[in-house]
């Protein structure tokens, strides 16, 4: 039985964990939902041609696309806000800043089937987060930091002492790298409320729980 690391301590795992496929692959879905025409892969070369261009695309700018997907959902870091609207929206914005109007359409759909992808990827980590919505965006940040580690798969993550535990597992290759992520989350939302995701600080008095003032003092009466 593999094993999972659970709050640093390395325990039995019984649970299936959630891994996540380079970004590219994982829009391959979408853009055959969406584009078929480009996802299709005829043997005529004028249908060839369209698919060469989104490759292209990704070949060249893939650093740029996985940046202005993270920035979209940094900037929508609450579920609710990432509709379909606001990432079209998005996907434009980000493709009129190059340069070449061919560059730009297949990086417009780059971005735009590859933000769908990683939101709906997302849409399922949730399901095994126990921690309020504040945190959400930092458990994405390690979950993605982690995705391309050998064994790497996320079983959960919650509060537990005012502080996000996370529980997932890798071989052994790729510990340090998922270990490093692991202290980073942990630290972010050591600072960070886990209600709202604003400033906040360790609150103990009966109960250990991560807050801004203003959601602190929903709790207390100071
Ligand atoms: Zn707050």
């Amino acid at each position: 039985m593999p094993d999972r690391i659970v709050g640093g301590r390395v325990v039995p795992d019984r649970r299936k964990p959630i891994k996540m496929e380079p970004l590219q692959a994982l829009a391959e879905p979408v853009l055959e939902e969406l584009y078929p025409g480009i996802w299709k892969r005829s043997e005529a070369d004028i249908d060839q041609m369209l698919r060469l261009m989104y490759a292209g695309v990704w070949r060249d700018h893939r650093d740029e696309i996985v940046a202005d997907i993270q920035a979209f959902a940094d900037f929508h870091p609450v579920d609710e806000q990432r509709s379909e609207p606001a990432i079209k929206a998005w996907s434009q914005q980000c493709a009129a800043e190059l340069e070449g109007e061919y560059s730009q359409s297949y990086y417009r759909i780059a971005v735009h089937v590859g933000l769908l992808a990683y939101v709906g990827h997302m849409r399922v980590l949730r399901a095994k987060i126990t921690c309020d919505p504040g945190w959400h965006r930092i458990v994405e940040r390690f979950h993605y930091a982690c995705s391309e580690q050998p064994g790497y798969g996320f079983s959960g993550a919650g509060e537990k002492w005012g502080g996000l535990s996370l529980s997932y597992r890798c071989d052994p290759s790729g510990e340090e790298t998922c270990r490093a992520a692991e202290a980073v989350a942990v630290e972010v939302a050591a600072r960070t409320c886990e209600r709202c995701g604003r400033p906040g600080v360790l609150r103990t008095g009966g109960w250990h729980k991560t807050l801004c003032d203003e959601h602190a003092g929903s709790r207390y009466d100071d």
